[in-house]
């Protein structure tokens, strides 16, 4: 079957500082890192195993993965396996580039976020266009704040143009008419990010085709509803698989409502669901 897994481990820290952001310049101990990598281990070598499925697979760390050795070995390993359709990550690309030409290009993808105040803009582009010459598929994004619009522009101006710019509404951020425009001008995909979308009792493909597992191995049918499924590594999550409506009143975060039935974004972003890429772009 083909299955898509967001994974989510226990690392918690990041190298960033970011304002909006409850993970920034956390650390963890030396006991919690090696945990988190014996654990994206665990599950990289249950993905590995899996040849009989077609997975995608889309690493959401609490923190930021790629400064970790183990997160690069993974997803260059995973590139690699062919039952494996699409290794992606969610990352503000502090990290080295070089690893990336060890892996399958066709199959690696990042979702990179540019975070203004906490990296230089001209080192942030450039790693941008590191990717590009490297031949790397990846989006990048912003969180739509006034004080993030003018970097925005740059990034939309100095971006090749089949690099997709993505716009986040701002976490509890109203946007009147006049204000959304401006980010549309940006990101045409931009209304879909703009209000949360009312997901009551909706047919999301999340506890079916898509879920989500934590660092021990606890399914969930994704990142935002509690309830468990069952354990990926005992096989229980597997009987439990089935079309179920949405039992939250609403979904505001793209990695949930992009799998939700009553949004054409599989079409939207064909191909390219989990790393944000729409299909007018590839
Ligand atoms: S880069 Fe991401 S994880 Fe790190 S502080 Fe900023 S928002 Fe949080
Ligand atoms: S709509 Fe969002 S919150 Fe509801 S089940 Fe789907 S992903 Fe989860």
């Amino acid at each position: 079957m083909d299955l898509t897994l967001l994974y989510r481990g226990p690392l918690a820290s990041c190298d960033y500082d970011c304002p909006y952001c409850p993970f920034a310049k956390r650390r963890d101990s030396r006991d919690q890192l090696r945990a988190d990598r014996a654990r994206l281990e665990r599950f990289t070598d249950w993905a590995t195993g899996q040849t009989t499925d077609r997975l995608s697979l889309l690493f959401t760390p609490w923190g930021e993965g790629l400064v970790r050795s183990w997160y690069r070995r993974a997803l260059t390993h995973l590139s690699h396996q062919p039952h494996i359709r699409r290794v992606a990550i969610q990352t503000n690309l502090s990290c080295r580039t070089d690893w990336i030409a060890g892996a399958d290009l066709d199959t690696l993808a990042l979702w990179c976020t540019y975070h203004p105040g906490q990296t230089p803009y001209d080192r942030f582009l450039a790693k941008c266009r590191e990717l590009d010459r490297l031949g790397a598929r990846f989006s990048v994004g912003i969180v739509g704040l006034p004080d993030h619009l003018d970097a925005a522009r740059r990034l939309r101006a100095d971006l090749p143009d089949q690099v997709y710019l993505w716009v986040n509404a701002a976490e509890g951020r109203t946007y009147d008419d006049a204000e959304a425009d401006v980010w549309t001008a940006l990101d045409p995909l931009f209304p879909y990010s703009r209000r949360p979308h009312a997901s009551a009792g909706l047919p999301c493909r999340t506890g079916e085709s898509v879920i989500s597992v934590d660092g021990e191995g606890t399914v969930r049918r994704c990142h935002f509803v509690r309830a468990e499924l069952g354990n990926l590594y005992d096989g229980t999550y597997r009987q439990a698989l089935r079309p179920r409506p949405c039992p939250l009143t609403t979904c505001d975060c793209h990695i949930g409502y992009v799998h939700l039935e009553t949004l054409p974004l599989y079409d939207v972003f064909a191909g390219g669901v989990l790393e944000r890429i729409p299909a007018s772009l590839t």
